[in-house]
This record gives C-alpha cells, structure tokens and sequence, in this order.
C-alpha cells in the first residue's frame, strides 16, 4: 500500500484524481475519457502507474463510465462498500490504494465473468 500522505498525492495529482482516488470520488456518468473509447493496450493507476486492465477485457455497458469484466491478476483489492444506503463491492488499485470503482456481479452481460468493473476514467492512464 501507498505510503503517500494526503499532502503529497496532491502535489502528483490533479484535484479531481485527488477528489476520486483518495477521497472515494465519481465522476459525472458519460463526462470520463475512456467511456466511448475502443483503442488496444493497457490501462494504468492514475496514482502509481500500475498495470490494472488490458483493453481486451473492456465492454460497453452503456453506463456511462469505461466497464472492464476482468482485470489483471491481483492487480485489484475488493471492499464492501455499504455507503449511499447500496451494497457494493469498491475496488481499489492493490499498490496504492487509490480507489477506482465499483464491482457489479450477475448484470446478465455477454462477458466471461458475469461482473461488470465500473471504473473511473479518472483513475486510469491508458498506454497503447
Ligand atoms: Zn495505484
């Protein structure tokens, strides 16, 4: 895990990373960089850069925000996120910490996995 504190995240992130990332922020359905996006390589932590989805594993769901049925092995830690009246799984990247999104399960799409990543674009950096 991260031994960043609060102060030095916000010298290497912007504020709206810092706002999702470290503050278990979302950024407004449809608004993020990858939603509508379709190009081949590998999605970094916008925090430390580590390796957490590869585009083959990414789907359209029409949500609103980039969604990934997989990610790479380990890549991920899961939480129960039991805020905003919801039972969710959060997921945060297993480096630093940073939070990334949520885990659905059992949504019925086309995928391998049957679970939807609903993932910030905000706490990605795409590398093709
Ligand atoms: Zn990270």
């Amino acid at each position: 895990m991260s031994t960043k504190t609060d102060a030095e995240w916000k010298v290497v992130l912007t504020p709206e990373q810092f706002r999702v990332l470290r503050q278990k922020g979302t950024e407004p359905a449809g608004t993020g960089e990858y939603n509508k996006f379709n190009k081949k390589g590998v999605y970094h932590c916008a925090g430390c850069d580590a390796k957490l989805y590869v585009s083959d594993t990414k789907f359209d769901s029409g949500c609103g925000w980039p969604a990934f049925f997989d990610s790479i092995p380990g890549a991920l830690v899961r939480h129960e996120d039991n805020s905003h009246g919801m039972q969710r799984i959060e997921i945060c990247c297993a480096k630093c910490g940073g939070h990334l999104g949520h885990v659905f399960k059992g949504e019925k799409f086309d995928t391998p996995t049957d679970e939807r990543h609903c993932v910030n674009s905000i706490s990605l950096k795409f590398k093709e």
